[in-house]
């Protein structure tokens, strides 16, 4: 059986206070659970365990293991949320009801999930701590979702990839993110996973032949230059992200360059270009695949340099450069700004970098409060929030992000409404270009305004971003 010192062991630097905390939200959730079972035929506890052992190891804090272990307490039971209360306190209380927000749906799509969802996100958008419960809590059920229904796998598969994973990545939690959507991913697309998967086994192998060369002679030159590295590792690509990326390339695998990557980590942001530096002195670099993240980080916060070099002997490989604490940032996001901290918990939340990473969830939770119309929120939300994006840059090098496909309309609405609406002309990378091009990562745009100009009816069909339909519809409807 469970015990909970498997839990309290993850935890070396809690107190007193918190283990006995921990303890009693062990023994109450064991007690309540004691007669249910899973699909699985397993007890039901062994799920709020391991929820609460996902937690444990993310390092967080005692209010967040307990909310861990008693999430389904309320809905599964006579107990009621009162009585959660009285025993573990309105914290504890808060995280649980903000968990449960999401579940009382079956999700259907987004549209019918619109309202539940933004309930659920505005839970977050107060204590992010909801959602780390949220995403453990479908890690364990998308671990045992072998054991449901044909059409709830689906229904949870699906819901994974275009709720929790986009979530997870607005908000830089790369290792989560990865690992919801690749075990989602062959409920949701079987056939596409088996070939996705045969692809990535033949092409990974070749891939990482290249590599192993690439980093052993990497590694004296490093040595030479006085470089240390602190970890050098290979990532091979997740699986569904290479498969949205395959889509993208005609399903041609030979134009994914990043299946597997080289990752070198340093110390200081000197050393990540000292490296890029000694590679590209070594190697060819691909041009235009060179990508400085850490001059311009992607906006979930995603630093890294990436670049591209041929091997010289028939092969391309990626290499990530990054030092430690943009590692830890790539991998856990906003997690890792909620460890447990033995001194001022409360003074988690208030810091300043962290809050303007959950600044989205706020904005679209509170958006839909202003909008008559679901049908607008849910299109804003689509667009601006759960596609892809494109970085794009001013000639100033101020960076803008948009979803794929974006204009050079899109591009003046995200700079200003003003240069929006008078739009005349647009230069990508010093060329002129029709206003319906698509922009590319990396661009520089200039927009030419011209005081005459005024958006038309055709413009609706170049634009991707709601903001951009929104004031053309304004400026046609003055009209
Ligand atoms: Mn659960």
């Amino acid at each position: 059986m469970q015990e909970v010192n498997e839990l309290l062991t993850l935890l070396p630097s809690a107190s007193g206070r918190d283990k006995d905390l921990i303890t009693r939200a062990y023994t109450f959730a064991r007690e309540i659970h004691k007669d249910q079972k899973r699909e699985s035929g397993d007890p039901y506890f062994i799920h709020i365990f391991e929820v609460a052992k996902t937690l444990a190891g993310f390092k967080m804090d005692a209010e967040t293991i307990a909310a861990g272990l008693l999430h389904d307490v309320i809905e599964d039971s006579e107990v009621t949320e009162a009585d959660v209360a009285n025993q573990f306190g309105d914290e504890v209380t808060f995280l649980i009801k903000g968990v449960t927000k999401l579940k009382k749906y079956q999700y259907q799509g987004l549209e019918r999930y619109a309202e539940s969802l933004r309930r659920f996100l505005l839970a977050v958008a107060e204590d992010p701590r909801v959602l780390i419960i949220k995403f453990a809590d479908r890690l364990h059920n998308l671990q045992t979702l072998k054991y449901v229904k044909e059409n709830k796998q689906k229904r949870v598969a699906i819901e994974t990839l275009e709720i929790y994973g986009p979530i997870a990545n607005r908000l830089g939690m790369g290792r989560i993110k990865g690992a919801l959507e690749d075990l989602a991913f062959p409920y949701a697309h079987p056939e596409a996973h088996k070939e996705t998967l045969v692809l990535l086994k033949q092409k990974s192998k070749e891939n990482l032949a290249y590599l192993e060369k690439v980093h052993r002679s990497l590694l004296k030159d490093l040595y030479k230059e006085g470089i240390k590295p602190v970890e050098v590792d290979y990532r091979v690509k997740h699986l569904y992200s290479l498969w949205k990326k395959l889509q993208r390339y005609e399903m041609d695998i030979d134009k994914v360059y990043d299946i597997a990557a080289l990752r070198i980590v340093v110390d200081s942001v000197a050393d990540c270009y000292r490296v890029l530096g000694i590679i590209h002195g070594a190697w060819r670099p691909l041009p235009g695949r060179i990508k400085d993240y850490i001059a311009a980080p992607k906006l979930n916060g995603y630093q890294s340099i990436h670049t591209t070099i041929f091997t010289g002997d028939g092969g391309i490989v990626e290499i990530q450069i990054r030092t430690v604490q943009m590692h830890k940032e790539a991998e856990y996001g906003i997690a890792s700004h909620l460890v447990y901290k033995e001194v001022g918990k409360g003074k988690m939340r208030g810091e300043r970098d962290f809050k303007k990473k959950l600044e989205w969830i706020r904005e679209i939770s509170e958006w839909q409060e202003h909008v008559a119309e679901t049908g607008e929120f849910l299109e804003r939300l689509k667009k601006d929030f759960f596609s892809d994006r494109v970085f794009v840059f001013t000639p100033d090098g101020d960076v803008i992000d948009l979803p794929q496909d974006s204009t050079p309309i899109d591009f003046a609405y995200a700079i200003h409404s003003d240069i929006g609406d008078h739009t005349s002309a647009a230069r990508v990378n010093a060329r002129m270009v029709s206003l319906d091009t698509k922009l590319h990562n990396g661009d520089i745009i200039e927009i030419v305004t011209k005081k005459s100009s005024a958006p038309s009816h055709k413009w609706l069909g170049y634009i991707k971003t709601g903001l951009a339909r929104k004031h053309i519809k304004a400026a046609l409807a003055k009209k």
